[in-house]
């Protein structure tokens, strides 16, 4: 008999999640920081929280942490309470690592004795420390002071710092923001690296959609206190669940459509639907298309044409330039030009043609009001109102 039991509990600690949030809530006067959250982090698993400046990430995090207490909900950690409804664990008992932009390493301690420092009551330190030198490429750097070292090597350091105790999870709260856009990326691969390789769960807050969508195996996108979407990150590009996460993961357009099952009929022909909700979707809508669900031709020059659309703007990122345009109507898309468009300019006539592709739409009735005027939205838009134009920083005219 007690062999089965044996059998049953590893098994049942295995599935504890790493982290469990219900209901938890905390306002600061009349500012509600976080408003009757849930979120599951699985053992081993990345995710992402990604939203707005003041949509209350950090707080979610010091919550988890035990640096701030709710005022309801409870906190899970290792499949242990450590919060809420009576419990209340200190920060040092709850089995997490921090990286939080202003937990700077000791500077009086040197690389090793500051990997070292939560580990000083266990007679295997040395050997951990060895481990999470090499974890982290800094063997040859251990007996450096932190001032030696580079701003990517120390956040390198303060990621070996926090997994040296073995924590159930590391809490990250946008550790690269105070780098250079070239080490961020090199640094987001290490730390990606370093977290599977130690297989430690993580949450990892930004509001960096491109962070957000290469760490994370989910990523949650929170506004206004709550999640809004948790999903892996080609799930939340690719099926949006609400305006805001269409326009604030990438850039989306709004376009009206009417809906009949799993197809959409818009200004540009119909599209297909995904998603769990598409099967029942009828009636009036506005369905996302991404930039590069709609090919660009140019209108040669002549007699105008009526439908054509017209440049406003574009807005080059690296990888892709992306163009503003305007229908007569007033209409405003945001369009990606593929490579055989010749670069067009501000004033270029355009025709634009809907590519063979599946997307979401959301029906207006369950959006509320119906949206006024243009509806082209772009990555900027604000959650309280989807149907307004924002375009994004960098276009130009
Ligand atoms: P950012 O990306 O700008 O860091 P955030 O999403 O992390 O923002 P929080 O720092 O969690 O957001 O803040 C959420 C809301 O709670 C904000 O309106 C903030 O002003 C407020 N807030 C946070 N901490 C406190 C505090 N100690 N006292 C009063 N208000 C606070």
């Amino acid at each position: 008999m007690s062999h089965v039991l044996v059998d049953v509990i590893p098994k049942a600690l295995q599935r504890a999640s790493a982290v469990r949030v219900a209901g938890l809530r905390r306002a600061y006067g009349s500012i509600v920081a976080v408003d009757g959250l849930d979120l599951d982090v699985r053992p081993g698993e990345m995710l992402s929280v990604l939203g707005p400046s003041g949509c209350g990430k950090t707080t979610l995090l010091r919550l988890i942490a035990g640096l701030e207490a709710p005022d309801a909900g409870m906190v899970e950690i290792g499949g242990r309470r450590v919060a809420g409804a009576g419990s209340a664990v200190p920060p040092e008992r709850r089995r997490v690592g921090m990286v939080f932009q202003d937990f700077a390493l000791f500077p009086h301690l040197s690389v090793r004795d500051n990997i070292a420092y939560g580990l000083r009551a266990d007679p295997d330190r040395n050997v951990r420390v060895r481990e999470l030198l090499e974890l982290i490429d800094l063997v040859d750097a251990a007996a450096r002071m932190p001032h030696q070292l580079s701003g990517g090597m120390q956040q390198r350091v303060a990621l070996a710092r926090a997994l040296a105790p073995r924590p159930d999870v590391v809490l990250l709260d946008e550790p690269f923001s105070n780098l250079d856009a070239a080490l961020r990326t090199q640094l987001r691969g290490d730390v990606r690296e370093i977290l599977r390789a130690s297989a430690t769960a993580a949450v990892f807050v930004t509001h960096d959609q491109d962070e957000a969508l290469t760490l994370g195996d989910r990523v949650a996108v929170m506004v206004r206190g709550r999640i809004e979407q948790s999903d892996p990150p080609e799930v939340v590009y690719g099926e949006p669940a609400t305006p805001f996460v269409a326009t604030f993961v990438g850039i989306a357009n709004l376009v009206r459509a009417e809906l009949h099952g799993r197809v959409a009929i818009t200004r540009f022909g119909s599209v297909r639907l995904v998603g769990p909700r598409a099967e029942s979707a009828h009636g009036r809508a506005l369905a996302v298309i991404r930039p590069e669900h709609l090919d660009v031709t140019e209108v040669p020059d002549g007699p105008a044409d009526a439908g054509a659309w017209r440049v406003l703007g574009r807005r080059f990122t690296g990888a892709e330039i992306l163009y503003e345009v305007i229908a007569p109507d007033g209409e405003r898309l945001w369009v990606e030009a593929g490579h055989a468009v010749r670069r067009l300019r501000v004033g270029d006539l355009v025709s634009l043609h809907l590519r063979d592709v599946e997307t979401v739409a959301f029906p207006i009735e369950h959006l509320g009001s119906e949206p006024s005027g243009p509806i082209g939205v772009a990555s900027t838009a604000t959650p309280s109102s989807p149907a307004e134009h924002a375009p994004p920083p960098g276009l130009t005219t």
